[in-house]
């Protein structure tokens, strides 16, 4: 595993390129950021897979034993083109430090990097077969993966809508252990006793990282009335700012949407969003002649059962609320079917300790956002999940704990 991080480091640029190439993304930010992440996460459990212990048992009636940790078997990945190299490493770094052989089906949008980390693995020395990638359309390969016989374990991060088939999926074949990373909501609240250019800064990144294609994006920002219009003026000012163009380009923040089907449902939501009355703060509209590119979009002026508050939009599309009360915030932020993230500012301690122990969501930034690290687990609450990336936890997901009993003394028991 350490030769195969090492390799993928060696060849950080292409992979950087490739993903550049299939989605948009913009290679400055994948060559500084998603794949030497992805390359910290292969690498920590590099470090984990000579770390995975059982305990001993002293039990009742003369009995003693011991926890095996064993591989669970074949694991089925199932991933998603928002950040294809990240997911590949985050996925296969943990089943493969646990002992397990895995089927990884990237998205259709987006199989380049993974076919090119799977080459690599193979030039470091993996053994065939431990790493088997699987392209293919969701509907046909991804379900052969959910309802196979022989895979016992599926690792799905996705849509909610897919995330349910792939547990009937699992159901009504082998029974085989399941976790989901789904989409999310997730809210950005601003309390009114902090800088507000730091503020503003950290909702512009949160809101429009990876052109908002981003599950954890903070897509929904609670102000707090007393900085709201302050708040407002600069993020508008901002947020023209950001140069939206050709993810090869060094100076371009914003690449294109991953694909037509994206860019015309981001475009819809915006038009929805009009409809039903909310204020178009800037942005809005498509961008230069040709791609799919969309202009970064702010919506004030935003009802908690609008759509654009309620739906994931996975585009540059964020809604600034107003709020008066911290008790306002908790229950607005929680009043949404996802629980994957969460981000408060504020300078007050209590504020931060109460807010973040009231939002269900599986993660809670304190005056940071999308500060993610391989020790820190991740995942979901609600319908944004379960199981999760990162961390021990994750390793956990790929292995079976089997007990072994024996009596103390050398007698029939
Ligand atoms: P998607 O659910 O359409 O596709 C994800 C993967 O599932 C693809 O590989 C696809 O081919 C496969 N798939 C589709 N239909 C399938 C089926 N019937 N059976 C088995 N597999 C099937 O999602 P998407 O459009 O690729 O990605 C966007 C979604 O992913 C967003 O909702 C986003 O929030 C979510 N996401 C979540 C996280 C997280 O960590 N929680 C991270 C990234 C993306």
């Amino acid at each position: 595993m350490m030769k195969f991080v090492d390799l993928v480091e060696q060849h950080l640029d292409e992979i950087a390129a490739l993903d550049a190439l299939d989605v948009g993304k913009v290679l400055s930010q994948g060559k500084a950021r998603e794949v030497p992440f992805g390359i910290s996460v292969l690498r920590y459990y590099a470090g984990a897979a000579d770390k995975i212990h059982g305990k001993t048992l002293k039990l009742a009636n003369q009995l003693q034993g011991y926890t095996l940790y064993e591989p669970i078997g074949v694991v089925g990945h199932i991933i998603p083109w928002n950040f294809p190299v990240g997911m590949f490493l985050f996925k296969v770094g943990p089943s493969m430090a646990a002992g397990c052989t895995m089927v990884v089906k990237p998205a259709e949008q987006s199989p380049l990097s993974a076919l090119y980390c799977a080459h690599l693995a193979k030039l470091a020395g993996v053994p065939d077969g431990v790493i088997n990638v699987v392209t293919g359309y969701g509907p046909t390969a991804g379900a052969a993966i959910s309802s196979h016989m022989d895979i016992d374990c599926v690792s799905f991060t996705g849509s909610s809508e897919v995330g349910r088939l792939i547990m009937q999926a699992a159901a009504t074949s082998n029974l085989k252990s399941v976790s989901l990373e789904l989409g999310g909501k997730s809210p950005l609240i601003v309390f009114d006793d902090v800088d507000v250019d730091s503020a503003v800064n950290l909702a512009l990144m949160g809101g429009f990282a990876n052109k908002g294609e981003y599950c954890v994006c903070s897509s929904r920002i609670f102000v707090q009335e007393g900085i709201y219009d302050e708040f407002v003026t600069k993020i508008a000012r901002n947020s023209k700012g950001l140069t939206v163009g050709d993810p090869f380009e060094p100076s371009t923040v914003q690449g294109p949407q991953a694909d037509k089907a994206q860019y015309e449902k981001v475009l819809s939501y915006i038009e929805h969003g009009k409809r039903q009355g909310a204020t178009l703060l800037t942005g809005g509209n498509p961008c230069r002649e040709k791609g799919y590119y969309i202009e970064p979009t702010i919506f004030t002026d935003v009802k908690d059962d609008m759509l654009i508050a309620t739906d994931e939009i996975f585009g540059p599309v964020m809604c600034v609320i107003k709020f008066k009360t911290i008790e306002e915030a908790i229950a607005r932020a929680n009043s949404t079917r996802y629980g994957l993230a969460a981000g408060i500012v504020t300078k007050d301690l209590n504020i931060a300790n109460t807010v973040s122990r009231s939002i269900r969501a599986g993660i809670v930034w304190i005056n940071c956002y999308l500060a993610f690290d391989a020790d820190c687990p991740y995942g979901g609450y609600k319908m944004s999940g379960f199981g999760r990336e990162f961390g021990m936890e994750a390793l956990y997901k790929y292995l079976q704990v089997k007990s072994v009993v024996t009596p103390v003394h050398n007698s029939p028991w």
